[in-house]
Protein backbone atom coordinates (compact mmCIF):
# COMPACT_ATOMS: atom_id res chain seq x y z
CA UNK A 1 0.00 0.00 0.00
CA UNK A 2 1.55 3.62 -1.04
CA UNK A 3 2.09 6.09 1.76
CA UNK A 4 1.22 9.29 1.45
CA UNK A 5 2.51 12.09 3.55
CA UNK A 6 -1.24 14.04 3.29
CA UNK A 7 -4.47 12.72 2.28
CA UNK A 8 -7.21 14.74 1.11
CA UNK A 9 -10.83 14.00 0.39
CA UNK A 10 -12.69 16.29 -1.89
CA UNK A 11 -11.89 18.08 -5.24
CA UNK A 12 -14.21 20.83 -4.62
CA UNK A 13 -12.43 24.68 -4.72
CA UNK A 14 -10.94 23.80 -1.64
CA UNK A 15 -9.34 20.57 -1.90
CA UNK A 16 -8.19 21.31 -5.32
CA UNK A 17 -6.20 24.44 -4.14
CA UNK A 18 -5.09 22.75 -1.28
CA UNK A 19 -3.83 19.95 -3.36
CA UNK A 20 -1.95 22.07 -5.45
CA UNK A 21 -0.02 24.46 -2.26
CA UNK A 22 0.97 21.19 -0.81
CA UNK A 23 2.32 19.48 -3.99
CA UNK A 24 3.81 23.05 -4.75
CA UNK A 25 5.76 22.29 -1.29
CA UNK A 26 7.38 19.11 -2.12
CA UNK A 27 4.56 17.02 -0.36
CA UNK A 28 3.91 13.48 -1.19
CA UNK A 29 -0.55 14.56 -1.86
CA UNK A 30 -3.28 11.98 -2.27
CA UNK A 31 -6.74 13.76 -3.68
CA UNK A 32 -9.65 11.31 -3.49
CA UNK A 33 -13.27 12.38 -5.03
CA UNK A 34 -15.93 10.50 -5.11
CA UNK A 35 -17.58 11.75 -8.74
CA UNK A 36 -15.46 12.22 -12.27
CA UNK A 37 -18.54 14.61 -12.78
CA UNK A 38 -18.89 16.14 -9.49
CA UNK A 39 -22.36 17.76 -8.50
CA UNK A 40 -20.68 20.21 -5.80
CA UNK A 41 -20.99 23.52 -4.96
CA UNK A 42 -18.15 24.32 -7.06
CA UNK A 43 -19.55 22.50 -10.00
CA UNK A 44 -22.71 25.09 -9.45
CA UNK A 45 -21.10 27.95 -7.95
CA UNK A 46 -21.33 31.18 -9.92
CA UNK A 47 -17.34 32.22 -8.94
CA UNK A 48 -17.77 35.69 -8.06
CA UNK A 49 -14.76 37.44 -6.14
CA UNK A 50 -15.82 39.88 -3.83
CA UNK A 51 -12.46 40.83 -2.90
CA UNK A 52 -13.23 43.85 -0.86
CA UNK A 53 -15.73 42.35 1.31
CA UNK A 54 -13.52 40.47 3.93
CA UNK A 55 -14.91 41.57 7.82
CA UNK A 56 -11.65 40.77 9.99
CA UNK A 57 -8.01 42.04 9.00
CA UNK A 58 -7.17 38.63 8.64
CA UNK A 59 -9.85 38.18 5.86
CA UNK A 60 -9.18 41.27 4.74
CA UNK A 61 -5.62 40.59 3.72
CA UNK A 62 -6.55 36.97 2.62
CA UNK A 63 -8.60 38.34 0.07
CA UNK A 64 -6.03 41.01 -1.46
CA UNK A 65 -3.81 37.99 -2.10
CA UNK A 66 -6.41 35.60 -3.40
CA UNK A 67 -7.18 38.25 -6.03
CA UNK A 68 -3.01 38.69 -6.57
CA UNK A 69 -3.34 34.49 -6.66
CA UNK A 70 -6.63 34.52 -9.47
CA UNK A 71 -4.48 36.78 -11.68
CA UNK A 72 -1.21 34.74 -11.50
CA UNK A 73 -3.05 31.76 -12.38
CA UNK A 74 -3.99 32.27 -15.05
CA UNK A 75 -0.58 31.59 -16.43
CA UNK A 76 0.82 29.70 -13.23
CA UNK A 77 -2.02 26.63 -14.04
CA UNK A 78 -2.04 24.25 -16.78
CA UNK A 79 -5.68 25.05 -17.74
CA UNK A 80 -7.65 28.63 -18.00
CA UNK A 81 -9.41 29.48 -14.84
CA UNK A 82 -11.61 32.34 -16.43
CA UNK A 83 -10.35 34.60 -14.57
CA UNK A 84 -11.97 38.61 -15.30
CA UNK A 85 -12.32 41.93 -13.91
CA UNK A 86 -15.87 42.89 -14.30
CA UNK A 87 -18.28 45.33 -12.60
CA UNK A 88 -21.03 44.36 -10.35
CA UNK A 89 -24.34 46.04 -9.99
CA UNK A 90 -26.08 45.99 -7.01
CA UNK A 91 -29.42 46.21 -7.32
CA UNK A 92 -31.93 47.94 -4.74
CA UNK A 93 -35.64 47.47 -4.63
CA UNK A 94 -38.14 49.94 -3.92
CA UNK A 95 -38.72 49.17 -0.83
CA UNK A 96 -35.04 49.37 0.61
CA UNK A 97 -33.33 52.96 1.33
CA UNK A 98 -30.61 52.85 -0.59
CA UNK A 99 -28.47 55.08 2.18
CA UNK A 100 -29.06 52.08 4.51
CA UNK A 101 -28.09 49.90 2.26
CA UNK A 102 -24.68 51.86 1.33
CA UNK A 103 -24.25 51.96 4.71
CA UNK A 104 -23.48 48.10 4.93
CA UNK A 105 -20.85 48.45 2.74
CA UNK A 106 -19.50 51.02 5.59
CA UNK A 107 -16.64 48.42 6.70
CA UNK A 108 -15.57 47.12 3.39
CA UNK A 109 -12.08 48.21 2.17
CA UNK A 110 -13.81 49.52 -1.11
CA UNK A 111 -16.80 51.32 -1.40
CA UNK A 112 -19.63 51.66 -3.66
CA UNK A 113 -21.10 54.47 -5.85
CA UNK A 114 -25.08 54.92 -6.00
CA UNK A 115 -26.02 54.64 -9.44
CA UNK A 116 -29.42 55.77 -10.97
CA UNK A 117 -31.64 53.22 -12.83
CA UNK A 118 -30.58 54.92 -15.75
CA UNK A 119 -27.36 55.02 -14.80
CA UNK A 120 -27.51 51.27 -14.09
CA UNK A 121 -28.89 50.27 -17.67
CA UNK A 122 -26.20 52.40 -19.23
CA UNK A 123 -24.25 50.07 -17.63
CA UNK A 124 -26.05 46.93 -17.96
CA UNK A 125 -28.62 47.41 -20.97
CA UNK A 126 -30.67 43.79 -19.79
CA UNK A 127 -31.73 45.84 -16.62
CA UNK A 128 -35.01 46.33 -16.62
CA UNK A 129 -34.88 50.04 -14.55
CA UNK A 130 -38.55 49.85 -13.87
CA UNK A 131 -37.67 46.97 -11.33
CA UNK A 132 -35.51 49.07 -9.06
CA UNK A 133 -35.06 52.29 -7.03
CA UNK A 134 -31.57 52.48 -7.44
CA UNK A 135 -28.09 50.76 -7.67
CA UNK A 136 -24.70 50.23 -6.56
CA UNK A 137 -21.31 49.51 -8.68
CA UNK A 138 -18.29 47.51 -6.89
CA UNK A 139 -15.15 46.26 -8.76
CA UNK A 140 -15.41 42.86 -8.72
CA UNK A 141 -13.90 39.40 -10.69
CA UNK A 142 -15.09 36.37 -11.64
CA UNK A 143 -13.48 32.51 -12.45
CA UNK A 144 -15.03 29.62 -13.71
CA UNK A 145 -15.13 27.27 -10.64
CA UNK A 146 -15.50 24.07 -11.94
CA UNK A 147 -12.45 25.04 -14.26
CA UNK A 148 -10.44 26.78 -11.64
CA UNK A 149 -10.67 23.57 -9.78
CA UNK A 150 -9.86 21.26 -12.83
CA UNK A 151 -6.51 23.49 -13.38
CA UNK A 152 -5.36 23.02 -9.82
CA UNK A 153 -6.05 19.48 -9.93
CA UNK A 154 -4.64 19.29 -13.72
CA UNK A 155 -1.50 21.31 -12.76
CA UNK A 156 -0.70 19.18 -9.29
CA UNK A 157 -0.66 15.69 -10.92
CA UNK A 158 1.90 17.18 -13.43
CA UNK A 159 3.80 18.15 -10.02
CA UNK A 160 3.86 14.85 -8.74
CA UNK A 161 0.96 14.69 -6.80
CA UNK A 162 -1.54 11.44 -6.51
CA UNK A 163 -5.59 11.27 -7.84
CA UNK A 164 -8.11 8.28 -6.89
CA UNK A 165 -11.92 8.43 -7.77
CA UNK A 166 -13.35 6.82 -4.90
CA UNK A 167 -16.26 7.11 -2.03
CA UNK A 168 -14.65 7.74 1.58
CA UNK A 169 -16.83 6.25 3.82
CA UNK A 170 -14.70 6.49 7.06
CA UNK A 171 -10.75 7.05 8.79
CA UNK A 172 -9.60 5.83 11.17
CA UNK A 173 -6.22 6.76 13.35
CA UNK A 174 -3.77 3.93 14.22
CA UNK A 175 -0.26 4.11 15.40
CA UNK A 176 1.02 4.23 11.82
CA UNK A 177 -0.98 7.30 10.50
CA UNK A 178 -4.37 7.13 9.22
CA UNK A 179 -6.09 5.28 7.21
CA UNK A 180 -9.19 6.43 4.50
CA UNK A 181 -11.19 3.31 4.26
CA UNK A 182 -12.83 4.13 0.31
CA UNK A 183 -15.86 2.15 -1.39
CA UNK A 184 -13.21 0.22 -3.67
CA UNK A 185 -9.81 0.64 -1.51
CA UNK A 186 -8.13 1.89 1.97
CA UNK A 187 -5.67 4.55 1.48
CA UNK A 188 -2.56 4.90 4.23
CA UNK A 189 -1.14 8.32 5.19
CA UNK A 190 0.45 10.41 7.74
CA UNK A 191 -2.81 13.10 7.44
CA UNK A 192 -5.92 13.05 6.58
CA UNK A 193 -7.73 16.74 5.58
CA UNK A 194 -11.64 16.80 4.77
CA UNK A 195 -12.41 19.23 1.74
CA UNK A 196 -15.72 17.43 1.38
CA UNK A 197 -18.14 20.45 1.46
CA UNK A 198 -21.98 20.38 2.73
CA UNK A 199 -21.05 16.47 3.61
CA UNK A 200 -17.80 17.34 6.18
CA UNK A 201 -20.07 17.13 9.66
CA UNK A 202 -22.17 14.07 8.24
CA UNK A 203 -18.71 11.79 6.96
CA UNK A 204 -16.85 12.87 9.95
CA UNK A 205 -19.64 11.23 12.36
CA UNK A 206 -19.45 8.27 10.25
CA UNK A 207 -15.83 8.31 11.81
CA UNK A 208 -16.88 9.09 15.28
CA UNK A 209 -15.81 12.80 14.90
CA UNK A 210 -17.44 16.03 15.84
CA UNK A 211 -17.50 19.22 13.74
CA UNK A 212 -19.90 22.27 14.37
CA UNK A 213 -20.18 22.95 10.42
CA UNK A 214 -23.88 23.19 8.79
CA UNK A 215 -24.83 23.95 5.21
CA UNK A 216 -27.86 25.09 3.23
CA UNK A 217 -28.93 23.57 -0.26
CA UNK A 218 -28.83 26.24 -3.08
CA UNK A 219 -31.04 26.00 -6.01
CA UNK A 220 -30.39 27.63 -9.46
CA UNK A 221 -30.89 27.69 -13.18
CA UNK A 222 -27.94 26.80 -15.44
CA UNK A 223 -28.46 27.78 -19.49
CA UNK A 224 -26.70 26.33 -22.56
CA UNK A 225 -24.84 28.76 -24.86
CA UNK A 226 -26.72 31.69 -25.48
CA UNK A 227 -26.85 34.65 -27.69
CA UNK A 228 -27.45 37.59 -24.69
CA UNK A 229 -24.71 39.15 -23.56
CA UNK A 230 -24.12 40.83 -20.33
CA UNK A 231 -21.55 43.21 -19.46
CA UNK A 232 -21.82 42.70 -15.40
CA UNK A 233 -22.60 40.43 -12.60
CA UNK A 234 -26.07 41.67 -11.19
CA UNK A 235 -26.91 40.86 -7.93
CA UNK A 236 -28.86 42.65 -5.02
CA UNK A 237 -27.29 44.63 -3.24
CA UNK A 238 -27.93 42.89 -0.15
CA UNK A 239 -27.01 39.59 -0.20
CA UNK A 240 -30.15 37.71 2.12
CA UNK A 241 -27.90 34.40 2.02
CA UNK A 242 -25.47 35.69 4.41
CA UNK A 243 -28.03 37.08 7.52
CA UNK A 244 -29.99 32.92 6.24
CA UNK A 245 -26.82 30.97 7.26
CA UNK A 246 -25.95 33.27 10.64
CA UNK A 247 -29.31 32.63 11.78
CA UNK A 248 -29.76 28.81 10.83
CA UNK A 249 -26.73 28.31 12.69
CA UNK A 250 -27.51 30.20 16.33
CA UNK A 251 -28.43 26.22 17.52
CA UNK A 252 -26.38 23.59 16.44
CA UNK A 253 -28.83 20.77 17.59
CA UNK A 254 -31.61 20.68 14.85
CA UNK A 255 -27.99 20.23 12.84
CA UNK A 256 -26.99 17.41 14.98
CA UNK A 257 -30.91 15.72 14.99
CA UNK A 258 -30.35 16.21 11.03
CA UNK A 259 -27.38 13.47 11.11
CA UNK A 260 -30.24 10.91 12.21
CA UNK A 261 -32.90 11.82 9.84
CA UNK A 262 -35.00 14.36 11.36
CA UNK A 263 -34.71 17.19 9.01
CA UNK A 264 -36.25 20.38 9.74
CA UNK A 265 -36.76 23.56 7.67
CA UNK A 266 -34.77 26.06 10.07
CA UNK A 267 -35.70 29.41 8.28
CA UNK A 268 -38.26 30.12 5.40
CA UNK A 269 -36.24 29.76 2.38
CA UNK A 270 -34.73 33.11 0.23
CA UNK A 271 -34.24 34.18 -3.30
CA UNK A 272 -31.49 36.58 -3.92
CA UNK A 273 -32.34 37.43 -7.38
CA UNK A 274 -28.99 37.16 -9.70
CA UNK A 275 -27.30 36.17 -12.83
CA UNK A 276 -23.85 36.10 -14.00
CA UNK A 277 -22.30 34.79 -17.65
CA UNK A 278 -19.64 32.58 -18.37
CA UNK A 279 -16.60 32.84 -20.97
CA UNK A 280 -18.83 30.45 -22.94
CA UNK A 281 -21.90 32.52 -23.28
CA UNK A 282 -24.17 29.92 -20.82
CA UNK A 283 -25.74 31.82 -17.68
CA UNK A 284 -26.33 31.05 -14.46
CA UNK A 285 -29.34 32.46 -12.42
CA UNK A 286 -30.88 31.72 -8.92
CA UNK A 287 -30.29 31.72 -6.31
CA UNK A 288 -32.53 29.92 -3.26
CA UNK A 289 -31.40 28.98 0.02
CA UNK A 290 -33.06 26.75 1.99
CA UNK A 291 -31.82 25.69 5.45
CA UNK A 292 -32.95 22.09 5.78
CA UNK A 293 -30.63 20.22 8.02
CA UNK A 294 -31.20 16.67 6.37
CA UNK A 295 -28.86 16.59 3.08
CA UNK A 296 -31.44 15.12 0.43
CA UNK A 297 -33.34 17.84 -0.11
CA UNK A 298 -36.74 18.53 -0.19
CA UNK A 299 -38.52 20.78 -2.36
CA UNK A 300 -40.08 21.21 -5.87
CA UNK A 301 -37.98 21.58 -8.98
CA UNK A 302 -40.76 22.96 -11.28
CA UNK A 303 -41.78 25.78 -7.99
CA UNK A 304 -38.39 26.58 -7.37
CA UNK A 305 -37.58 27.18 -11.20
CA UNK A 306 -41.01 29.22 -11.31
CA UNK A 307 -39.42 31.20 -8.56
CA UNK A 308 -36.20 31.90 -9.52
CA UNK A 309 -37.97 32.89 -13.30
CA UNK A 310 -40.52 35.33 -11.92
CA UNK A 311 -37.93 36.93 -9.55
CA UNK A 312 -35.85 37.06 -12.16
CA UNK A 313 -38.19 38.10 -14.98
CA UNK A 314 -38.49 41.68 -12.72
CA UNK A 315 -35.25 42.39 -12.51
CA UNK A 316 -33.26 41.35 -16.19
CA UNK A 317 -36.21 40.29 -18.02
CA UNK A 318 -34.59 38.43 -20.76
CA UNK A 319 -32.44 36.43 -18.84
CA UNK A 320 -35.18 34.86 -17.17
CA UNK A 321 -36.51 33.64 -20.54
CA UNK A 322 -33.55 31.80 -21.70
CA UNK A 323 -34.10 28.04 -21.28
CA UNK A 324 -31.92 26.09 -18.27
CA UNK A 325 -32.07 23.71 -16.05
CA UNK A 326 -33.02 23.63 -12.55
CA UNK A 327 -29.94 22.25 -10.10
CA UNK A 328 -29.53 21.97 -6.53
CA UNK A 329 -26.31 21.09 -4.19
CA UNK A 330 -25.08 21.80 -0.44
CA UNK A 331 -22.98 24.83 0.31
CA UNK A 332 -21.25 24.93 3.65
CA UNK A 333 -20.87 27.62 6.29
CA UNK A 334 -19.80 28.02 9.97
CA UNK A 335 -21.54 29.56 12.44
CA UNK A 336 -19.37 32.86 12.63
CA UNK A 337 -19.23 33.23 9.10
CA UNK A 338 -15.53 31.87 8.95
CA UNK A 339 -13.78 29.37 7.34
CA UNK A 340 -13.04 25.76 9.52
CA UNK A 341 -9.28 25.34 8.97
CA UNK A 342 -7.04 23.10 10.89
CA UNK A 343 -7.60 20.02 13.25
CA UNK A 344 -10.69 18.33 14.01
CA UNK A 345 -10.07 16.85 17.60
CA UNK A 346 -7.01 16.39 19.37
CA UNK A 347 -5.66 14.20 17.12
CA UNK A 348 -3.75 16.45 14.81
CA UNK A 349 -3.74 14.17 12.04
CA UNK A 350 -7.33 14.54 11.26
CA UNK A 351 -7.71 18.30 9.92
CA UNK A 352 -10.78 20.11 8.17
CA UNK A 353 -10.41 23.03 5.64
CA UNK A 354 -14.05 23.75 4.74
CA UNK A 355 -16.79 25.89 5.77
CA UNK A 356 -15.35 29.18 3.67
CA UNK A 357 -19.11 31.30 2.94
CA UNK A 358 -17.25 33.50 0.48
CA UNK A 359 -14.83 31.04 -1.32
CA UNK A 360 -13.97 32.29 -4.42
CA UNK A 361 -12.24 35.61 -2.38
CA UNK A 362 -10.76 33.69 0.60
CA UNK A 363 -9.27 30.18 -0.47
CA UNK A 364 -6.22 30.45 -2.71
CA UNK A 365 -4.49 32.49 0.29
CA UNK A 366 -6.28 30.78 2.76
CA UNK A 367 -4.79 27.02 0.87
CA UNK A 368 -1.15 28.54 0.48
CA UNK A 369 -0.71 29.56 4.22
CA UNK A 370 -2.50 26.30 5.38
CA UNK A 371 -0.70 24.33 2.94
CA UNK A 372 2.86 26.57 4.71
CA UNK A 373 1.26 25.70 8.30
CA UNK A 374 1.30 21.84 7.57
CA UNK A 375 4.74 21.45 6.10
CA UNK A 376 6.14 23.37 8.73
CA UNK A 377 3.71 21.73 11.50
CA UNK A 378 5.48 18.32 10.12
CA UNK A 379 9.01 20.07 10.82
CA UNK A 380 7.90 20.98 14.34
CA UNK A 381 8.71 24.80 13.17
CA UNK A 382 7.08 27.63 14.79
CA UNK A 383 5.57 29.86 12.36
CA UNK A 384 3.52 33.74 12.57
CA UNK A 385 0.78 31.99 10.07
CA UNK A 386 0.60 28.97 12.96
CA UNK A 387 -0.99 32.46 15.20
CA UNK A 388 -2.97 34.18 12.73
CA UNK A 389 -4.89 30.54 11.39
CA UNK A 390 -5.68 29.84 14.91
CA UNK A 391 -8.96 31.84 14.59
CA UNK A 392 -10.12 29.64 12.15
CA UNK A 393 -9.76 26.42 14.12
CA UNK A 394 -12.72 24.08 14.18
CA UNK A 395 -12.33 23.88 17.92
CA UNK A 396 -13.34 27.68 18.77
CA UNK A 397 -16.83 25.96 18.41
CA UNK A 398 -15.54 24.04 21.46
CA UNK A 399 -17.01 21.10 19.92
CA UNK A 400 -14.24 19.08 18.61
CA UNK A 401 -13.88 15.78 20.39
CA UNK A 402 -14.53 12.44 19.46
CA UNK A 403 -17.98 11.66 19.83
CA UNK A 404 -20.23 8.57 20.28
C1 LIG B 1 -25.43 28.73 -7.08
C2 LIG B 1 -24.20 29.04 -6.25
C3 LIG B 1 -23.55 30.24 -6.41
C4 LIG B 1 -22.42 30.53 -5.66
N1 LIG B 1 -21.75 31.68 -5.90
C5 LIG B 1 -20.61 31.94 -5.24
C6 LIG B 1 -19.84 33.09 -5.56
O1 LIG B 1 -20.21 33.87 -6.45
N2 LIG B 1 -18.70 33.32 -4.88
C7 LIG B 1 -18.27 32.46 -3.89
O2 LIG B 1 -17.22 32.72 -3.30
N3 LIG B 1 -18.98 31.35 -3.57
C8 LIG B 1 -20.12 31.07 -4.21
N4 LIG B 1 -20.82 29.94 -3.92
C9 LIG B 1 -20.35 29.07 -2.82
C10 LIG B 1 -19.18 28.21 -3.29
O3 LIG B 1 -19.42 27.72 -4.57
C11 LIG B 1 -18.96 27.01 -2.36
O4 LIG B 1 -18.91 27.47 -1.03
C12 LIG B 1 -17.66 26.31 -2.68
O5 LIG B 1 -17.63 25.91 -4.03
C13 LIG B 1 -17.48 25.10 -1.77
O6 LIG B 1 -16.32 24.43 -2.15
P1 LIG B 1 -15.86 23.16 -1.33
O7 LIG B 1 -14.62 22.66 -1.95
O8 LIG B 1 -15.83 23.51 0.12
O9 LIG B 1 -17.06 22.12 -1.47
P2 LIG B 1 -17.62 21.37 -2.76
O10 LIG B 1 -17.45 22.18 -3.98
O11 LIG B 1 -18.99 20.92 -2.41
O12 LIG B 1 -16.65 20.14 -2.91
C14 LIG B 1 -16.67 19.03 -2.03
C15 LIG B 1 -16.18 17.83 -2.81
O13 LIG B 1 -16.02 16.75 -1.90
C16 LIG B 1 -16.43 15.56 -2.54
N5 LIG B 1 -16.80 14.58 -1.52
C17 LIG B 1 -17.75 14.76 -0.56
N6 LIG B 1 -17.84 13.63 0.18
C18 LIG B 1 -16.95 12.77 -0.31
C19 LIG B 1 -16.58 11.42 0.03
N7 LIG B 1 -17.20 10.76 1.03
N8 LIG B 1 -15.61 10.82 -0.68
C20 LIG B 1 -14.99 11.47 -1.71
N9 LIG B 1 -15.32 12.72 -2.08
C21 LIG B 1 -16.27 13.36 -1.40
C22 LIG B 1 -17.63 16.02 -3.37
O14 LIG B 1 -17.94 15.12 -4.42
C23 LIG B 1 -17.17 17.37 -3.87
O15 LIG B 1 -16.54 17.30 -5.12
C24 LIG B 1 -21.93 29.60 -4.68
C25 LIG B 1 -22.59 28.39 -4.52
C26 LIG B 1 -23.69 28.09 -5.31
C27 LIG B 1 -24.33 26.75 -5.16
Amino acid sequence: MQFYEVIIIGSGITGASLAYELVQLGVKVLLIEQHDKSHSATRYSYGGISYWAGMTDLTRSLAQESLEIHRQNVSALDLPTEFRELPLIGTISHSQDPIAVLKTYAHFTKQPRLLTPAEAVDLEPLLNPDAIAAAILMPYAQINPIETANAYCQTMVRLGGHRAYDRVLTISSESDGVRVHGNLETYHGDRVIFCTGGGTRALLRDSGLAIRQCFSHSESIETDLCDLQMRSVVMPAEIRRFELERSAAMDDEPWEAGLTGHNQDLIPPILDVGALQFADTSLRFGQISRTQTSLAPQSSPEASEQWIRSGLAKILPKVAQVPGRWVTCTVAFSADHLPLVGPVGADRRVQVFSGFSNPMALVPATAKRFARQLVSDQNLVSSEEHKELQTLLPSRFGMSSISS
